[in-house]
């Protein structure tokens, strides 16, 4: 067995480390109290080839797999989750998803232009009353003449403002049995009748934008519904296991932070004549934070390398964002607590990991849900 990344990943993970630290690092607090991300932020990342990281190279992107794109998240949430959760949705649920699952007629049409930063992508799948319970969706798709029309409301859709493309989930059958009757669409931010609703005002990943998107009568073309049109739930989960890793690669990026900052804190505080490194309790802290982190990770990219196998690792993607999400907390918490008053302050950053870390045990599927699909796979 060996554990040593390829040469192709390390240079991934690298130009990702040096986007992150000249980009993101000097922008991430601006952007969190503005609860935007910068237009430019977004062009570097689509100049440096994040936005069509796992998009085919016949369809304008490098064609890199899940393993290189957790890669590049960890490196980015490093300094900025709202941007690693954009681009995290952009790859995962709109650009990989289409490449999974799209005609060649759709990925010719829209993967290029996602590709290069063009059209960023978003994902609307939740609903007001439909939010672990994915399936009960109400937003509703009427055949019509060529295609189909789509009336109804799409809730918490990251980056619902500023997308250009969505892939919308609507029901196509009413009476088909739970999971089934439910068709993908691919909508452009352009047709006639979609826009987004409420922005939302977060606790963390602030540099994110979350919307409504509402859905007023808009016609999407026979041309633009991904696979069967009764069959799109199945998309939406398979899409899920690859976005579960990049919430997790998210987790894994909050999580080191809070460790390198804790590190540095610990070794230049000093109280009772010493750094408060040399104290037990805050270096069996140090400690469990640096197992959780390398326990988690490699949990992350067991699950991408299987999915880049081809496999399906549904159970593995769900075991990777529930350890790594939870350790994330766990640790931010500690990160907090090592750096005790001052960490309570916006003066350091640990007060900004610990509000980002919370969502990655909501988003995606939450903890509990993760155990839920564990759970079931052990027990069939
Ligand atoms: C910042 C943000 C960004 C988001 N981005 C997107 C996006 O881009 N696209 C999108 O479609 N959605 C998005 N979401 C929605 C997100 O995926 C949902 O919030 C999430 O799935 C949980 O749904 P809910 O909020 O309705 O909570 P609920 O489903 O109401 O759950 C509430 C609590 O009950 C628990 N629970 C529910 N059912 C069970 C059960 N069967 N067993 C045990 N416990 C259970 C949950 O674990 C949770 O703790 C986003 C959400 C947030 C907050």
């Amino acid at each position: 067995m060996d554990f040593s990344l390829e040469e192709e990943h390390e240079m991934i993970r690298d130009s990702a480390r040096e986007y992150a630290e000249r980009v993101l690092k000097p922008a991430s607090t601006e952007w969190d109290r503005a609860e935007a991300l910068s237009d430019e932020g977004l062009a570097a990342a689509a100049e440096a080839g994040f936005m069509g990281l796992t998009t085919p190279e016949e369809n304008g992107g490098t064609g890199f797999g899940n393993l290189h794109s957790c890669l590049m998240l960890e490196e980015i949430n490093r300094w900025d989750a709202g941007m690693g959760v954009t681009l995290s949705v952009h790859n995962s649920l709109v650009c990989s998803l289409v490449a999974r699952h799209g005609s060649e007629d759709q990925k010719g049409r829209w993967l290029p232009r996602l590709a290069c930063g063009e059209l960023l992508g978003a994902y609307c799948l939740t609903e007001p009353q439909a939010g672990s319970d994915a399936a009960s969706i109400r937003c509703r798709a009427e055949k019509s003449d060529g295609g189909w029309t789509l009336k109804g409301t799409k809730s918490w859709v990251t980056s619902g403002d500023r997308a250009g493309l969505y892939v919308v989930y609507a029901v196509t059958d009413p009476d088909a049995k739970p999971g089934y009757g439910i068709g993908a669409f691919l909508v452009p931010a352009s047709a006639e009748g979609v826009r987004a609703g409420k922005k939302e005002e977060k606790l963390g990943i602030r540099s994110s934008t979350t919307t409504e998107v509402l859905l007023e009568n808009v016609f999407v073309p026979e041309t633009d519904v991904i696979g069967d049109p009764c069959e799109g739930f199945k998309i939406a989960l398979d899409a899920l296991d690859g976005g579960r890793l990049g919430i997790a690669s998210q987790a894994l990026g909050i999580h080191r932070a809070c460790l390198e900052d804790s590190l540095s804190y610990a070794k230049e505080r000093e109280q009772f004549g010493k750094p408060i490194a040399e104290f037990q309790a805050i270096a069996w802290k140090l400690a469990d934070m640096a197992t959780s982190l390398d326990a988690s990770r490699l949990l992350v990219h067991r699950a991408a390398w299987l999915r880049d196998q081809g496999e399906i690792c549904t159970k593995e993607c769900s075991m990777a964002k529930l350890a790594a999400s939870r350790a994330c907390n766990e640790a931010a918490q500690d990160a907090v607590q090592i750096h005790g008053g001052a960490g309570y302050t916006t003066e350091f950053r640990v007060e900004k990991y610990f509000r980002d870390a919370r969502i990655t045990e909501i988003y995606e599927g939450a903890t509990d849900i993760q155990r839920l699909v564990i759970s079931r796979k052990l027990l069939r």
